[in-house]
């Protein structure tokens, strides 16, 4: 009988002990858990309508200030003015609905007035008393700007800097979607006897031929684009693939577009190019025509300018014709050149 009541106290002494270990941890949990947040690296809101009730660590930094002056401020205080309209609607939408979740990508300066990128993802808390949301920030201006740079890769030529097929034909769906300019003309120009080039002079010298090409179409485009009419987009070269190049000219008339073509070919074929140790003459054919992109594919135009550029190299090289389908006597205008240029 002794022996079961010395039994019975030790069970109730190890209970009781149990008892408080599982208390305690429960209170260093409610502890760890706070640290946890602390530590994710992701900022954590929980927000009201009115304003914030709390955040973790990340969130403090991300909005440079400490959690307890946090508290009751709000997050459009902090996000750009740019988005100050969306950013409500993202309030409003996440306050209104329990179930789906609000994405929104905004932009918050951090401590050296440089903007950051974040997700915001907000979720419907079941809390007690006034409606509650989480909002997670997730840091994207990484991410995002890997993104803008494998874009520009794959748009661009790797030997000229310029665009390439595809930054074309994107830049060409870009004025008729988004810029709604859909009547344009187009060059397509080819160098001539380039074989022959490469053979005389090497490769490398026919490398250096296509970058002064780029260069010397660019700086008459640039000067071209800057006399425009202000509203009307850019004019843009792209090397197409080997020594093909075409230039698109927004809101333009084949017979602007090509006097401007014409100045390009004199501007080539006036000074030699290569490298100190050797300089060359090139040459260049050049085919325009105009288009709707509203009625046509750019492929399309392309195709008309690239006849165009077919009927020039077989009528001697080192010219400029024009497509079939366009009004020959507007041809008439005298060529002006549009600015006088000087080569390095
Ligand atoms: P045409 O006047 O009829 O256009 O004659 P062409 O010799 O220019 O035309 P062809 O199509 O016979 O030759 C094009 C040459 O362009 C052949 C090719 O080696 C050269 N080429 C293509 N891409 C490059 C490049 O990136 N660098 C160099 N150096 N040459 C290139
Ligand atoms: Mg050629
Ligand atoms: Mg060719």
């Amino acid at each position: 009988m002794h022996a079961e009541h010395t039994n019975d106290f030790i069970e109730d002494v190890t209970t009781l002990e149990q008892a408080t270990v599982t208390k305690r941890t429960l209170i260093d949990t409610k502890k760890r858990l706070g640290m946890v947040l602390d530590f994710l690296p992701l900022g954590l809101l929980i927000h009201q309508e009115q304003g914030i009730l709390f955040a973790n660590q990340t969130a403090c930094m991300i909005l440079g200030q400490s959690q307890e002056s946090l508290i009751g401020q709000h997050l459009l205080d902090f996000a750009s003015m740019a988005q100050a309209d969306t950013l409500s609607a993202f309030f409003t939408e996440a306050f209104g609905s329990s179930d789906i979740q609000q994405v929104k990508d905004v932009k918050i300066p951090d401590l050296n007035g440089t903007e950051k990128l974040y997700r915001a993802i907000a979720a419907t808390l079941p809390w007690e008393g006034t409606p509650v949301v989480q909002i997670v920030l997730q840091d994207i201006t990484a991410e995002r700007a890997n993104e803008k740079q494998l874009e520009q890769l794959s748009t661009t030529d790797q030997l000229t800097g310029t665009y390439n097929r595809r930054g074309f034909i994107q830049y060409a769906k870009y004025l008729s979607t988004e810029r709604e300019c859909c009547h344009c003309s187009v060059i397509f120009f080819d160098v001539d006897h380039f074989k022959k080039v490469n053979d005389t002079y090497g490769h490398a010298a026919g490398d250096i031929a296509l970058r002064e090409i780029v260069l010397r179409t660019e700086t008459i485009l640039n000067e071209f684009n800057r006399t425009k009419k202000s509203h009307t987009p850019d004019a843009k070269l792209a090397r197409m693939g080997g020594e093909e190049f075409a230039i698109i000219v927004p809101n333009s008339h084949a017979s602007t577009t090509a006097i401007l073509a014409e100045e390009i070919r004199i501007d080539i074929a006036g000074q030699p190019v290569g490298s100190s140790e050797k300089t060359f003459n090139i040459q260049v054919s050049l085919g325009v025509t105009c288009g709707d992109l509203s009625k046509e594919s750019i492929d399309d135009i392309l195709r008309s300018a690239d006849n165009a550029l077919y009927a020039a190299k077989n009528s001697g090289r080192n010219k400029t014709v024009l497509s079939d389908d366009v009004n020959v006597e507007m041809l008439e205008a005298p060529y002006q050149p549009i600015s006088r240029r000087t080569h390095r």
